[in-house]
């Protein structure tokens, strides 16, 4: 259902208020993890400032080692939802569990999925039968085909509101966290109708690769760009090493529109 010949001008997808795959390049930024009310306000404040059209951060963290922080979960999803009250901006959120989907449907604009969970199958299904917008991560050790075959079951659920990220893959490379696989990116804009996004963020581990990888991505067709950002990433629960500040964000910002205009 998701090849590109049955809608070969493409689909556009709609999370609340963005659209991704109309032609413009749609960003959602935020922090990793929602930590705290001023944290998770002074975040969205900032990413609304300066130009995102959604707002992204974790309630449910899915981390490598049960001893990290797991999120603030439910009470993590209602500053998400106080955030957008202030800002205005759409609210994309990782979900972990099946069970958990229709809870979620109700406060969310969008479901993320997981790397770790691409192919927890029953979790799409679910998702799928919500009707609801989401955002697909590949799998670190997964291929093209078989992230194409996860969406396959979204799709079959007669949700065509789907969107694939990339987000890195495992390579022997150790210098940077995971190996964004832009040729990835480039394939899907020509195998599926489904708009494509970038998340530079999680794949690099490195803040200061992600203005050039990210201009990368969008020259290799990308439509939307998922981007960390924290107002202290020294202090950040999950991930800081990664998060933009707010006036690096604010510099990657002008250079996608100088990009846009062709400047
Ligand atoms: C995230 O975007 O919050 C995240 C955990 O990403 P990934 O699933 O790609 O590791």
């Amino acid at each position: 259902l998701g090849r590109r010949e049955l809608f070969p001008s493409g689909t556009a997808v709609s999370i609340g208020s963005a659209v991704i795959g109309d032609g413009d390049i749609a960003v959602f930024a935020g922090p990793c993890a929602v930590e705290n009310p001023g944290q998770m306000m002074s975040t969205a404040r900032a990413v609304a400032r300066h130009g995102s059209v959604g707002l992204r951060g974790g309630a449910f963290k899915p981390r490598t080692t049960p001893y990290s922080f797991q999120g603030l979960k439910w009470a993590g999803l209602d500053l998400l939802a106080q955030a957008r009250e202030e800002t205005g901006l759409p609210i994309l959120t990782e979900v972990v569990d099946p069970r958990h989907v229709d809870r979620m449907a109700e406060v969310i604009d969008g479901f993320q999925i997981g790397t770790r969970n691409m192919q927890n199958f029953e979790l799409l299904t679910e998702v799928g039968r919500s009707g609801m917008p989401a955002v697909l991560k590949r799998g670190f050790g997964c291929t093209v085909d078989e992230l194409l075959t996860a969406a396959e079951y979204l799709l079959a659920e007669g949700n065509d509101q789907v969107v694939l990220c990339e987000r890195g893959i495992r390579t022997f490379e150790g210098a940077t966290r995971f190996t964004l696989d832009l040729s990835a990116v480039a394939l899907l804009k020509r195998r599926t109708h489904l708009p494509v996004m970038v998340d530079p963020s999680h794949s690099l581990g490195i803040p200061e690769l992600i203005e050039p990888l990210t201009l990368a991505a969008v020259a290799a067709g990308a439509d939307a760009l998922l981007i960390d950002v924290h107002v202290q990433p020294e202090q950040a629960l999950c991930d800081g090493k990664q998060a933009l500040l707010p006036e690096d964000f604010a510099r990657l910002m002008s250079r996608l529109e100088m990009l846009a205009l062709g400047v």
